[in-house]
């Protein structure tokens, strides 16, 4: 895999860096480890890039490089280090549309969206943009996940040369019922999915907009050219219910497509269902794709802010249904979303997605599992767990550092714990995006709060 993304480090990269600090390691859906007085010893690697070889306690980490006369201290007390997010759907394109008004998906999209993407085609914006967003990414500590640009190639590479992290990026490939100044023909399409899928492999993720506007010839055939290099698939997936309406009624007039009865059909028919494929939303599925979603081990991006109601800044699209998911084995992470969601901090996501589903007495949405569906889980999905996703030890040292709440150490219970740390009201959301004080990737600090 291709990394573009120099990272420019200091001359001096001392053999271990000793962090100390509250260490929260999401593990999975029900196990978060908190050491409080914890330690994480950092040693240095190929390309003075940092992977932890101790998680534990103050005194262990300190012992462990007691002899080592090569050691930088950095003490963090008084503060929680938690694993670097992955936003497992955004629009990085869609970063001034967020709080338009979003009565109707199809409208918000046609509005003000679209128009606005229309903007992407200057190489100057969008590298523009592009140097600006990964400054934003920092800041809220989103450190991977996928990524959809615009229409234009460009915008695919701008995002993978600026962004710091493990993203895959797609350019979103439109063919039919768009705009004309967003229509492309399925040979241009098709082109720019040969050139960025050879160019980017496994970072190049093939992305259909949704069914509605790319010709199945090309999905199918994109498909077929980017599977060869291993890249990634993603796409909408039943959001709302008119949206399945609009989908079906279109692709009845479709060859070949004519008797298919359910949205998801169309995306198998073209090849696209795999466990290298990311539905996003996936809100309102019949059994029967549940099912199919299940036996192709097709991952789901769950976008809670973005499928809030409209009160809440959302589109009003429903609610996930995580336990069918869990029941089902199919791997799902957390997203934002940008533009359908209002924030660009997954801290946001995780609140949402607890409370909504508290709301609607939906037992099982806890903090713990919210933490690990941004973080590990986005990583397992992109096949980046074994270096990615959270602190243990052989993993990157890619970590975040936030307050924590006042008297924490007399605190016992990890839940409630976590609920202080990130829960705030709806009316104080905008505060999530100056939550995160420090972003260390790899070892090394790249983003400091002042
Ligand atoms: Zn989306």
């Amino acid at each position: 895999m291709k990394n573009r993304v120099k990272m420019k480090f200091m001359n001096h990269h001392p053999l271990y860096k000793l962090v100390l600090g509250t260490i929260i390691n999401p593990l999975n859906d029900k196990h978060c480890t908190v050491i409080s007085k914890g330690g994480l010893v950092l040693k240095r690697g190929k390309n003075a890039e940092y992977k932890v070889c101790l998680i534990g306690s103050e005194k262990e980490a300190e012992s462990y490089v007691q002899r080592s006369k090569d050691v930088e201290r950095i003490e963090l007390q008084g503060h929680a280090l938690i694993p670097g997010f992955f936003d497992m759907h955004f629009h990085w394109v869609q970063d001034d549309v967020r709080l338009m008004p979003k009565d109707n998906l199809l409208n918000w999209l046609s509005q003000y969206t679209w128009p606005y993407e229309h903007k992407f085609q200057s190489k100057t914006y969008s590298k523009m943009r592009a140097k600006q967003f990964s400054k934003e990414l920092l800041e809220v500590g989103t450190l991977g996940g996928a990524v959809y640009a615009s229409i234009h190639p460009h915008s695919v590479s701008h995002a993978l040369e600026n962004f710091i992290g493990e993203f895959i990026v797609g350019n979103v490939l439109m063919t039919m019922n768009s705009p004309d100044y967003l229509t492309l023909s399925e040979k241009k399409s098709l082109d720019s999915v040969k050139e960025l899928a050879s160019e980017w492999k496994a970072k190049y993720c093939l992305t259909p907009r949704f069914a509605p506007t790319t010709s199945p010839r090309v999905m199918k055939e994109g498909r077929k050219i980017s599977k060869g290099h291993k890249s990634f698939v993603q796409t909408h997936l039943s959001e709302t219910e008119n949206e399945i309406e609009y989908v079906l009624s279109l692709y009845k007039n479709i060859e070949n497509f004519e008797d298919v009865d359910s949205y998801l059909e169309i995306y198998d028919r073209c090849g696209l269902l795999s466990k290298k494929t990311i539905m996003g939303h996936a809100i309102h599925l019949r059994d029967k794709e549940w099912k199919r979603m299940a036996q192709t081990q097709t991952a789901i991006a769950h976008c809670p802010t973005s499928n809030a109601p409209h009160n809440e800044l959302g589109l009003g699209s429903g609610l996930f249904d995580f336990k069918k998911a869990d029941r089902l084995k199919i791997p799902w992470a957390l997203a934002t979303d940008i533009g359908g969601g209002p924030f660009l901090s997954m801290i946001d996501v995780m609140r949402s997605f607890v409370d909504q589903n508290k709301k609607a007495k939906v037992s099982g949405a806890t903090w713990t599992r919210a933490l690990y569906r941004s973080t590990l889980a986005g990583a397992e999905i992109l096949d980046l767990d074994k270096k990615h996703g959270n602190l243990n030890i052989g993993k990157f040292a890619n970590f975040l550092v936030l307050p924590l709440p006042k008297q924490s150490d007399k605190i016992s219970k990890r839940e409630e714990l976590l609920e202080k740390m990130f829960h705030r009201k709806l009316t104080d959301r905008e505060s999530y995006s100056s939550l995160v004080k420090q972003t260390w990737y790899k070892g090394h600090m790249v983003f400091s709060k002042n």
